[in-house]
C-alpha cells in the first residue's frame, strides 16, 4: 500500500445524492481548501456555507475561471484533532454524478494529491494513535452492519469493549512476567521465598479467563457474518417458492419440472435483529444428471456448514415424509410442512403437528409457500433457534479469526509455563504471550497484518 501523501475520496455513498462528502487527509489539505474556496482557512470544526472553484483555472485563463464548480459547505479539521489525525477538510457538496467529477477534477490537478485507497483514513488514524485495531476493526463493524444485534456488536467494540480486555490480559502477562524475571538476577539462595511459586496461580487464572473466552462457540463470529440457514427437501416440495416468499421477491427460479435449482441462491433476512441468510439448494434427488448432481453435492456441502437447516416436506404425503430429507434432521433443524394450501392434514389451522424422528417427537410447521400461510410463525421459531444459536453474546465477544488465533496462540504460550521449568523459558513464554496478545490491539508488531485489515475497508473509510 502506498503511503504518504495528501489522500482524498468520496467518504458517502457513490451515486446522485442530495449532499456528498468529500473528504481530504493530510499535509496540504489546509492549502487545498484555500484554494478551492479562493479564501482563508474556516475557523475549526465549524460548517462554513461557501463557493468552490477549480484552483486553477484562474491562472491557466479557463473558460469560465470565476464559475464555481459548487456552492456547498467546508468543515476544517487541523491535526492531531480530527479523524486520521492529520490536517483533514470536508468538502460537502452536491452529489450529482458532473458535480462530483468537477470536484474530483479540481483536486486531482493539486500537485501532491491522490485519490485515498480502501481503509487509508482509517489506517491512517491508527497509525496516528486516534484507535487501536480492534476499534478500526470495529468501525468496518459498523458500515458493515445490516442488522441491529450486529450494530450493538459493532458498537460494543468500538466503545473499546475488545481492546480493554486484551490490554488488561497483556498488562497482567507483563507483570507476571517481571516478576519472573526479577528471580532470575537472584541466585537460588537468595530467591524470597514464594516468588516463583507465586506467579503461577496468576498465569493459571489468566489461562482459564482467555480459555472462557475463546470457548464461545463463535458467537461474536457468527453474528457478525451472519448466520447460514439451507432449504434442503426433495425435488417439488416447494423449496424456491418458500425462499421467494421469504424474501419477498423473485430470488429463486420456481418451476414446474423437477430439479431446476441447480445452483445455490440466497437471501439474506433479518430475524428480530439476527442476520441470517438462507440458502436454496437443489432439491435431494437419487440419479440425477450430471449438472443437477453438481448442485446436490453442493447442497449436501452447504448443508454440512450451515448453522440452521429448514427441512421442507409435502403435505400431499403426510404422514409419510421423505426418507431422505428426514435423515438429515439434527438440533439445528425446522420442520416445515408445504402445501398445506392442497391438503391440511390439521383439524384446523391453530394445530400444531409433531412428527417422530430419531426418537424424539419434533414440531412440523404447516405452511403454505402460495398463499403465505403459516410462514409467520415457522419465521418466528427459525428466529428462536437463530437466537439459540448465537446465545447470549456477552459484553465484548471475539469477532474475528484474528482475534481468536492471536488468543489462541498467546493461551498456548501460557500453557507451556511450569513451576518446574527454568525461569528463562517460561519468562520467554510469558514474552510471547504479552505479544500475541499485543497484536490483537495493534500495540506492537503488526506491520504485516496492516495491509491485510485495511484492505477489508471500502474507498473513502
Ligand atoms: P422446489 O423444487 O422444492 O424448489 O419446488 P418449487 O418451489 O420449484 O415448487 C414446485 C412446484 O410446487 C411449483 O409448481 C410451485 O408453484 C408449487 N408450489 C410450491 N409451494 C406450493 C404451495 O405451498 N402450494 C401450492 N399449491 N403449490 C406450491
Amino acid at each position: 500500500m502506498t503511503t504518504g501523501g495528501t489522500i482524498y475520496a468520496l467518504a458517502s455513498a457513490p451515486g446522485a445524492a442530495g449532499v456528498a462528502v468529500i473528504r481530504v487527509s493530510g499535509p496540504a489539505a489546509g492549502k487545498v481548501l484555500e484554494a478551492l474556496t479562493r479564501a482563508p482557512l474556516p475557523a475549526p470544526r465549524r460548517a462554513v456555507h461557501t463557493r468552490m472553484f477549480a484552483p486553477d483555472s484562474a491562472e491557466k485563463g479557463g473558460k469560465d475561471p470565476d464559475l464555481p464548480i459548487d456552492d456547498g459547505l467546508v468543515l476544517w479539521f487541523p491535526g492531531p484533532g480530527s479523524f486520521t489525525g492529520e490536517d483533514v477538510a470536508e468538502l460537502h457538496i452536491h452529489g450529482g454524478r458532473a458535480c462530483l467529477e468537477a470536484v474530483f477534477a479540481a483536486l486531482a490537478a493539486v500537485p501532491g494529491l491522490r485519490p485515498a485507497e480502501p481503509g487509508e483514513f482509517t489506517r491512517r488514524a491508527f497509525e496516528n494513535a486516534k484507535m487501536d485495531l480492534t476499534r478500526a476493526e470495529a468501525l468496518a463493524d459498523l458500515v458493515a452492519a445490516e442488522t441491529e444485534a450486529q450494530r450493538r456488536q459493532a458498537m460494543g467494540q468500538f466503545l473499546g469493549g475488545l481492546a480493554e480486555l486484551y490490554d488488561r490480559w497483556r498488562a497482567q502477562v507483563i507483570a507476571v512476567s517481571g516478576e519472573l524475571e526479577a528471580a532470575i538476577d537472584f541466585s537460588d539462595e537468595e530467591l524470597p521465598e514464594g516468588l516463583v511459586a507465586g506467579v503461577f496461580p496468576k498465569i493459571a487464572g489468566l489461562r482459564a479467563e482467555i480459555a472462557g473466552h475463546l470457548a464461545d462457540d463463535r458467537r461474536g463470529e457468527r453474528l457478525r457474518e451472519g448466520l447460514s440457514a439451507v432449504i434442503l427437501g426433495a425435488p417439488n416440495v416447494g423449496k424456491s417458492s418458500l425462499l421467494n416468499k421469504l424474501a419477498g421477491r423473485e430470488a429463486a427460479i420456481v418451476a414446474e419440472t423437477a430439479g431446476t435449482t441447480r445452483d445455490v441462491i440466497e437471501v439474506h433476512l433479518d430475524l428480530g435483529g439476527l442476520p441470517v441468510s438462507v440458502a436454496d439448494t437443489a432439491g435431494l434427488r437419487e440419479g440425477a444428471e450430471a449438472v443437477e448432481r453438481e448442485g446436490i453435492r453442493r447442497a449436501r456441502a452447504r448443508a454440512a456448514t450451515a448453522d440452521l437447516k429448514i427441512l421442507v416436506f409435502d403435505a400431499a404425503t403426510w404422514p409419510d415424509l421423505d426418507a431422505g430429507t428426514a435423515a438429515l434432521v439434527d438440533g439445528a433443524s425446522l420442520l416445515v410442512l408445504n402445501k398445506v394450501d392442497l391438503r391440511d392434514p390439521r383439524k384446523d389451522a391453530s394445530q400444531m403437528l409433531y412428527v417422530g424422528i430419531k426418537g424424539e417427537q419434533r414440531p412440523i410447521y404447516s405452511v403454505s409457500a402460495k398463499t403465505g400461510s403459516g410462514l409467520t410463525e415457522a419465521l418466528g421459531a427459525l428466529e428462536e433457534m437463530a437466537r439459540a444459536r448465537i446465545g447470549p453474546v456477552g459484553s465484548a465477544p471475539l469477532t474475528r479469526a484474528r482475534h481468536r488465533a492471536a488468543l489462541a496462540e498467546a493461551l498456548e504460550a501460557l500453557e507451556r509455563t511450569a513451576p518446574d521449568k527454568a525461569i528463562e523459558l517460561n519468562a520467554e513464554d510469558l514474552r510471547l504471550a504479552a505479544r500475541v496478545l499485543g497484536r490483537i490491539t495493534g500495540r506492537i508488531d503488526v506491520e504485516d497484518v496492516l495491509d491485510h485489515i485495511f484492505r477489508e475497508f471500502c474507498i473513502g473509510k
